[in-house]
């Protein structure tokens, strides 16, 4: 029903000789009307892409959940959005991990974002283990219960500044992407969470897949049953390999 989201996450690398990537990226994503593009580079990029984007939105990787403050090192969504951004990615399973965020604060980072201009993607994904034990529906249930801002938030800002990504940690940088049926029954699984959430947002909102999504792949993800897009690392890195996953969409 909606256009599919395509978004670039270039975590920590990018420096401005990357610049001229984004640019071409920018560029190709204009013939693309029917797909939304985003990409979210390093918090150093972002004002020098969000200040020559036109097609494409620019997001940040993280915010914290104040406004301002003696917070040394962290970035607020309103900063964000004041250097161009348009959404900003919180929850990320590498944020999870190198910096032990929790459910609880990665809502708090989501309810900071709406509260600004910025749109938001939810990250969450089950560990290799957690699939092992047969958790991963239940572990990425509890996740999206519990990671989403609030409802009436939500609600108040609509279904276009909200997304949930779902990235298992598995499959994040291994080559290793899931299989179509499981990506299916997931987003099912998060697609019942999330209009126990909210009915009236519950069914709008995108559920994108993230984990070594690439040009050759891309297109059988994008055309499972409630994909909405994709969330996508090393393959965001280059114009090419990036816009190749664009087309696919
Ligand atoms: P890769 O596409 O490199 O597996 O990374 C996925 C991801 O974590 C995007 O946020």
């Amino acid at each position: 029903p909606h256009r599919p989201y395509i978004v670039g996450n270039w975590k920590m690398n990018g420096t401005r000789a990357m610049l001229a990537e984004a640019r071409a990226i920018d560029r190709a994503a204009g013939r693309y009307p029917d797909v939304q593009v985003g990409l979210a580079p390093p918090f150093t990029l972002v004002q020098a892409i969000a200040s020559e984007a036109q097609a494409i939105g620019t997001g940040g990787q993280d915010c914290h959940p104040e406004v301002k403050g003696a917070h040394t090192g962290d970035v607020a969504a309103a900063m964000l959005a004041d250097a161009g951004a348009d959404f900003v990615i919180v929850g990320h399973s590498e944020r999870r991990r190198d910096h032990g965020e929790g459910d609880a604060l990665i809502k708090a980072k989501a309810e900071a974002a709406l509260a600004s201009t910025l749109g938001v993607i939810v990250c969450v994904g089950e560990t290799l283990d957690e699939r092992d034990a047969g958790q991963a529906e239940a572990v990425v249930q509890a996740q999206v219960a519990a990671s989403l801002p609030s409802a009436a938030l939500a609600e108040e800002a609509g279904m276009a500044r909200v997304a949930v990504a779902y990235e298992p940690v598995w499959a994040i940088g291994t080559g290793r992407v899931a299989a179509v049926d499981d990506v299916i029954t997931m987003h099912r699984a998060i697609r019942a969470t999330l209009i126990a959430w909210s009915a009236e947002l519950g069914d709008k909102v995108r559920i994108l897949y993230g984990g070594s999504v690439n040009a050759d792949n891309a297109r059988d993800l994008l055309a499972a049953e409630g994909v909405g897009g994709a969330l996508v690392g090393g393959a965001s890195l280059t114009a090419e390999s990036f816009l190749a996953i664009v087309a696919a969409a």
